[in-house]
Parts: structure tokens; sequence; C-alpha cells
């Protein structure tokens, strides 16, 4: 159900959007994100939640950007209260959890004060979640028994910060902001009575593939991050636990926790290539660049035919939708054998109870076409399900073998437009996966000042990249597990 709908007065959400990685933003804030009217976000929200945002939305970035100052807090505050009484629904994201340093407590003051209804989505804190990120739990059995959070902002914090009492306080210490009062920090904590041999560590943009950690004593810390060029985001932690940093590395495993990964996604086969490059570890920025349009013809009657072929998940999705939209019944395909092109195309049939009898040896248009070449009698006629403009291999090989084909275009795919929001983001990548020669056109039509280096799926895919300048590494086999190979092979 839709909270704060028409007519109704606007609604305020002050949601944490976690520490960086996208998927730490909780189902609710996820909820209402793709719910939300106006998103008024910071500089620290990743652009990898931005793209949750419905697309009619207003979005207005708030945060402080290449040296300009931030909006002022009042106006901040205004900007809120004026979209909510227009009756909309308004999503304040903040990093982190909103409550934490985040002024999120003044905001909801200014709303309530204002007759704003307005409810706070805790998120996942960055003084918890980004030394988990290095492998530092913030507490730990005999070694820490509590956890104080301070900023090392005295500002944001109020009076000047009472060392002394700091340092009895025998918990983890974890400070946010400040990276350059990392000195003052430290000599103070030292003055105010703690042991110059304790365990401390600095991470910088944790839980992102730039993610940096450097562990010392809290009497080198200040030393040996300026040394190491530590610059904010950072969270510092002082006490034992920062000692289990290098044992509890879990991120050393995944090969791909320090790259950031471009997917051009297009459908489903994108999200589980997201999937699956999140799970080695690398940080996904999606880039919708492709768009698919059904296309609006009638299928022929299906029982003449021996051979169905698909060559996408999309074009099984069509066909199924087709056979919806013109009050078609499965059951017409009688005993017609069905060809996939490769694995992922398998898998949608399959979802959609039909068996494939044939699936190429290696998963491109002219294997295909050989295979089933291979496998037909003279009569035998065949009916290609695809993409409008498909591949042309597979049909050069079926026609040179004087096979008996019908081709119905079943949707098209579209270029999308330039996200300007993404191409600072792109300037900073380490790969871009493609899994189709048409993604790599769309997105080197799109950003065509981006160099990235591509990782491939295939000879097609790889002989488009080529032609837009990247350099180049391709999967071994057409699989994704393969595309995710490809890239690892950049690192
Ligand atoms: N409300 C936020 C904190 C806001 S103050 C939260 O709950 O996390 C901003 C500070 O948070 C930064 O100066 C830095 O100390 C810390 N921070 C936020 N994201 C971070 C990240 N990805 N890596 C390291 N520190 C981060």
């Amino acid at each position: 159900m839709i909270e704060g709908r028409e007519g109704a007065p606007g609604k305020v959400w002050l949601v944490g959007a976690g520490p960086g990685d996208p998927e730490l933003l909780t189902v609710r804030g996820l909820r209402v994100l793709m719910e939300a009217d106006v998103v008024v976000h910071d500089r620290l929200v990743g652009v990898g939640l931005l793209r949750y945002i419905p697309p009619g939305a207003e979005v207005i970035d708030v945060g402080k950007r290449g040296g300009c100052h931030p909006v002022p807090q009042e106006e901040i505050e205004r900007i809120l209260i004026d979209r909510a009484r227009e009756g909309r629904r308004v999503v304040r994201l903040k990093g982190g959890d909103p409550f934490l340093f985040g002024r999120g407590g003044e905001e909801m003051e200014a709303l309530m004060e204002a007759g704003i209804p307005c409810e706070p989505v805790p998120g996942v804190t960055s003084a918890i979640a980004v030394p988990a990120s290095a492998g530092i739990p913030v507490t730990h059995r005999g070694c820490a028994s509590s956890l104080h959070i301070f900023t090392a902002h005295r500002r944001s914090g109020g009076g000047p910060i009472d060392y002394e009492a700091i340092a009895r306080l025998e918990g983890t210490l974890v400070f946010l902001m400040g990276v350059s009062e990392l000195p003052e920090i430290c000599a103070g904590l030292i003055a105010g009575g703690l042991d110059a041999n304790t365990p401390a560590a600095v991470v910088e943009r944790g839980t992102t593939a730039r993610q940096r950690r450097v562990t010392a004593r809290l009497g080198n810390l200040a030393e040996r991050a300026e040394a190491e060029n530590v610059e904010a985001p950072a969270v510092t932690v002082v006490g034992a636990v920062a000692a289990l940093a290098d044992r509890l590395d879990w991120r050393a495993a995944l090969p791909l926790r320090n790259s950031r990964v471009v997917v051009t996604r297009s459908g489903e086969a994108g999200g589980r290539l997201t999937t699956l490059l999140r799970s080695r570890g690398a940080e996904v920025l999606e880039v919708p660049c492709i768009r698919t349009e059904t296309i609006d013809a009638p299928l022929p009657a299906l029982s003449g035919y021996a051979w169905l072929v698909f060559t996408s998940p999309t074009g099984v999705k069509s066909f199924f939708e087709r056979l919806r939209v013109d009050r078609m019944d499965v059951r017409e395909i009688g005993g017609a054998k069905i060809a996939a092109i490769g694995p992922s195309t398998r898998s949608a049939l399959e979802a959609c109870g039909l068996r494939v009898d044939l699936i190429p040896s290696a998963y491109n248009g002219a294997v295909l076409g050989e295979a089933l070449l291979f496998a037909t009698d003279a009569p035998e006629r065949l009916l290609l399900l695809r993409a409008e403009r498909g591949a042309p291999e597979l049909t050069r090989v079926l026609e040179g073998g004087g096979a008996d084909y019908d081709e119905v275009p079943l949707y098209r795919t579209a270029p999308l437009k330039c996200d300007p929001s993404v191409i600072e983001a792109l300037r900073d990548v380490d790969a871009a996966a493609f899994a189709s020669a048409s993604s790599v056109r769309s997105f080197a039509s799109a950003y065509p000042d981006v160099r990235v280096r591509a990782a491939c799926i295939g000879e097609e895919t790889e002989k488009a990249a080529r032609e837009a300048g990247y350099e180049t590494r391709t999967a071994k086999k057409a699989t994704l597990p393969d595309l995710a190979d490809a890239v690892e092979a950049f690192l």
C-alpha cells in the first residue's frame, strides 16, 4: 500500500542510506525510495542507490560537491516542508543512519513543528558497518564490552572533547568525521591516559571498492594515516578490537573486492550478472543502456514447425506475452522441439515449463545454426523467435545450409540516453561487463567520452568493444560466470 497518496498531505521519510554499499539499505528504505515523488540526498549517498529512484521523481542533491558549499540546513528544511505541503512523498536520504551525526533530529523537529507527517527509517551506520567491512567487530568477548561513538568535529558535538573521561571508558572508541583532526585525537587520548600501544585503525571509504584500512598503534596512527594519504570519509577505531582486523579480514577471500564494475543492465540477465559480481566482492554500478520494447505483431500458426528457436531470455518472455495477447495456448506448438542459444535462455524456457532439446556447444549464432542444420531433416521447418535485427550469423548459416525457416521479430532494443548522474562515477571504474554487442554500442553512444576496459561475453561483443576503442577480455564460454572471470582477468 502506498502511503501519502493524492489529496492527503504529503509526508517526509528520513531514510538512512547505509554506509555506501547500496545493498546495505533497509528493505523499508528501498520501498519508500521506490515510491518517492521527491528525493533530497546528501553527498555520501552512493550513485548505486540513485538508480532505484522512480524516473519521474524530482531529485535534489543538497550535499557539497567539487568545492561548492552544501545547501544550508534551514534551506534543506524549507525544501522538505514545501515539497510535503504540495502533497508529495518526500524521501530525505542520508548516509548511514539519519540520527547519528546526520542532523536528522533537527529536520524532524522542523517538520513536526510545521505539522508535516514524518517517519524515520533507520539505516546501517558507518560507525559499525565500516569497521565490520574491514574485519573489525566493534565489540568482542574479552576485548571490548562497550562501544562509544564520537564525532571528531567539535562543532557537531558541542564543547571540547574530555579525553580523560574518554580514556577511562575501556570500551571500543569510534570517531566519525575529521580525518584532519586525527593527530589531535590520538595525542589527546594518550594525554588523557590511554596507552600509546592501544591498537587502532582508520578505514577509508568503507563498504566500497575503494575501501582502505590502515592499522597501527594509537601512538603512530596519525603518522601512518598521513603517510598513506587517508582522506574523508573515514572511520577511526581505537581499542583492542582493532587488532582483530588481520585475522578477520573476510574481504581478502573475494577476488573482486577492490573493483568497481559497470554492468550495462538490460533485463533479468543484467540483474543476475550484478548479483554474481557482487558475490565476488565487486562494487557494481548498474547503468541501464538498453530498453526492450515488445513488437506488436501476431504470431504465425505454430503447428507447422518442427523447431522453435530462442536466442535470449527476453525472447522467451516476449513469446509468452505474445501468446497471452493473441489468446493462444502453448499447446499449439504441438510436438515441436525447442532450441536455446545458451544456459540463460534455457533457464527462461524451463521456468515456463518447456524442456530444451538442443543447446549448441558454443553459445553463439553460428554454432547454433550448425547444430540446427545437423538436427533437422529436409521438410522440417524452423521458427526463429528473437529480436528485430538479430545477429546475422544464425540466419547466414541456416541459409547456407538450405534450411527452411521463418523469423518472427518479437521485440526490439532501443538505446537509452546518457544519465548525467553516473558520468562522474563512470570515470572511476575498473571494468565494464558486456553481455551483448548491442549493449556495447548503446553504452558507447550514450557515453562517448568514457573509456572502459571491457569484459565481453563473446566474439561479437568483443568486436563491438574493439570498435568502440575499448581494451577487451573475452569470456571462455558465453556464460555469466565466465564473463565474471573475464572481469577478473583485468586485475
Ligand atoms: N549518519 C552517518 C554519519 C554521518 S557523519 C552514519 O550513520 O554513518 C559522516 C561521517 O561518517 C564521515 O565523515 C565518516 O566518518 C563516516 N562515514 C560515512 N560513510 C563512510 C564510509 N563509507 N567509509 C568511512 N567512513 C564513512
